[in-house]
């Protein structure tokens, strides 16, 4: 059996996918588990090159520092907002020009939207997972949720824009969601649901 190696350094979103992935016959370590401390310049124009880009560097990474029966699993993702013509997009966690800062890239979310109405501040948050196998091989799924952007923070769940995500079959942003709640319908459980039969083949 090889292991499935998260290429995140995210520990938020590898959360997320090990809980979505618990009870499947599959075992899930982050980088951190493995040990190792790596980053891989995101320069692609899209989600889905970014990806992949992650998946093959981490995994020749992996393979150079000796690790053996594993496969590599990315994540890209990030928030497109209509109105913004879909930023930040794959800039999500760098929009406020300082990486992985949720508070400062929701300050300027708001900013940006400033007096914008309801119905124009819809939105979507994308998924885009690609693994990287042992043959060379690339699979790669998108998972996408729509909501809209509320005009202040609610809820100290979850990450990232999810205080600012409402979804309203739920009548809650995500960030009011419980973990196991956020997980059946968002964009990353619904990219690793499609995921998930060609992960038990590979794994
Ligand atoms: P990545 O690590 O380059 O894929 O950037 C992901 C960024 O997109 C995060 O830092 C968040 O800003 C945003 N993002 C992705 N997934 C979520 C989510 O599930 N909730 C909230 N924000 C997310």
């Amino acid at each position: 059996m090889k292991k499935l190696i998260l290429a995140s350094n995210n520990a938020k979103k590898v959360k997320e996918i090990k809980e979505i992935l618990e009870g499947l016959p599959i075992e899930v370590k982050s980088l951190k588990d493995e040990g190792i401390d790596i980053d891989v310049v995101e320069d692609g124009k899209t989600f889905e090159e970014n990806a992949k880009k992650k998946a093959k560097e981490i995994y020749e990474f992996l393979l150079s520092k000796g690790k053996k029966d594993f496969i590599v699993l990315a994540d890209d993702s990030g928030l497109e907002v209509d109105y913004l013509n879909g930023e930040p997009g794959i800039y999500s966690a760098r929009y406020s020009g300082e990486h992985g800062n949720d508070d400062k890239n929701n300050e300027k979310l708001l900013e940006n939207l400033e007096g914008v109405p309801k119905e124009k501040r819809g939105a979507q948050f994308v998924c885009q997972l690609s693994l990287f196998t042992d043959k060379g091989e690339y699979y790669t799924v998108r998972g996408e949720v729509r909501g809209f952007i509320i005009e202040s923070i609610q809820g100290k769940g979850g990450f990232g824009y999810d205080p600012l995500f409402f979804y309203e079959p739920f009548n809650k942003t995500f960030g009011e969601l419980e973990a196991e709640e956020k997980n059946k319908i968002s964009h990353r459980g619904i990219a690793l649901i499609k995921l998930k039969d060609t992960l038990i083949d590979l794994i």
